[in-house]
């Protein structure tokens, strides 16, 4: 006889959720498996914000993507984004919102000292791709999905972070070799390149999706995979206790800090309260 699952095993996987996973089992469960409230942080918004900023900037008119327009479109998004759940969430004092905002400009502005946006050829911009890995979907958002100059797709992905020292490279490249190969099920053609842009110190990293690497992040996701299954089926989650646990907002119900899980579905709409997503 067979006992049914503790959680039901999700039926697909992003790359965020994978290395979610990776990075604690037990906060996996709480935010993907339990789907309990998970807020917003500073710098997950700034993120979401500058992305908007340059999705609204690279769907303009090639001629209309100037610095002029960059500056408009952040006009817009610093105004209406008080009407936003998250951003209010934030409450950012006013000693915070300027530098908040400050920030934003920087990197935005670093964006356009690292391509000309007007000869750009985006294909699709915020791209929701996904194929079957058999048992569940892989699926992911692409930044943004170019044409070369031969007509070669390319992969664009933002990072309002620094750029990573070389031995960290491939490690960045793990998500862009999995849109490679999603770009490829669901477009039919591999990139000819993928190219992350690092906002935050203006550099860019490029590579190209060797086919064995690309097979090499498959064959981790599907590891990954058969771990959350066991997870979900077992219903045990380990934890991995590290300097991230500082900002876990999960802490009070982790055995790490004497906290009980089975306590966290109940408890935390009201501790967080922010709404589940
Ligand atoms: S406190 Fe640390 S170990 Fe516990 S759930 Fe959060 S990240 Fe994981």
């Amino acid at each position: 006889m067979t006992s049914s699952p503790t959680f039901p095993t999700p039926l697909s996987l992003s790359p965020s959720r994978i290395g979610a996973f990776e990075s604690c089992p037990l906060k996996f469960r709480f935010v993907n498996i339990e789907k309990l409230p998970d807020p917003p942080t500073i710098e997950k918004y700034k993120g979401t914000i500058v992305h908007r900023i340059l999705e609204l900037l690279l769907k303009e008119d090639s001629a209309e993507r100037t610095s002029e327009m960059a500056r408009h479109l952040f006009d817009t998004v610093q105004y209406t984004a008080p009407n936003d759940e998250d951003f209010s969430y934030l409450e950012l004092t006013s000693d915070a919102n300027h530098p908040f905002w400050v920030d934003v400009r920087k990197l935005v502005d670093t964006y356009f000292s690292m391509e000309d946006p007007t000869v750009v050829k985006p294909e699709a911009m915020e791209l929701r791709v996904e194929h079957s890995m058999g048992d569940f979907k892989l699926t992911g958002i692409i930044d943004r999905l170019e044409r070369d100059e031969d007509g070669n797709f390319v992969i664009v992905d933002y990072k309002t972070g620094k750029s990573p020292a070389p031995n960290f490279v491939e490690d960045k490249m793990k998500a862009m070799m999995l849109y490679a190969w999603l770009c490829k099920q669901e477009k039919g053609s591999s990139p000819a390149a993928l190219r992350l842009l690092f906002l935050k110190d203006g550099k860019a990293v490029e590579t190209r999706p060797l086919q064995n690497k690309v097979d090499f992040q498959l064959q981790r996701v599907k590891a990954i995979y058969g771990a959350i299954k066991r997870s979900c089926e077992t219903g045990h989650f380990g934890t991995k206790k590290g300097p991230l646990c500082n900002y876990c907002d999960y802490q009070r119900w982790c055995p790490e800090f004497g906290g009980d899980p089975a306590r966290a579905a109940q408890e935390a709409p009201v501790v967080i309260g922010v709404k589940p997503k």
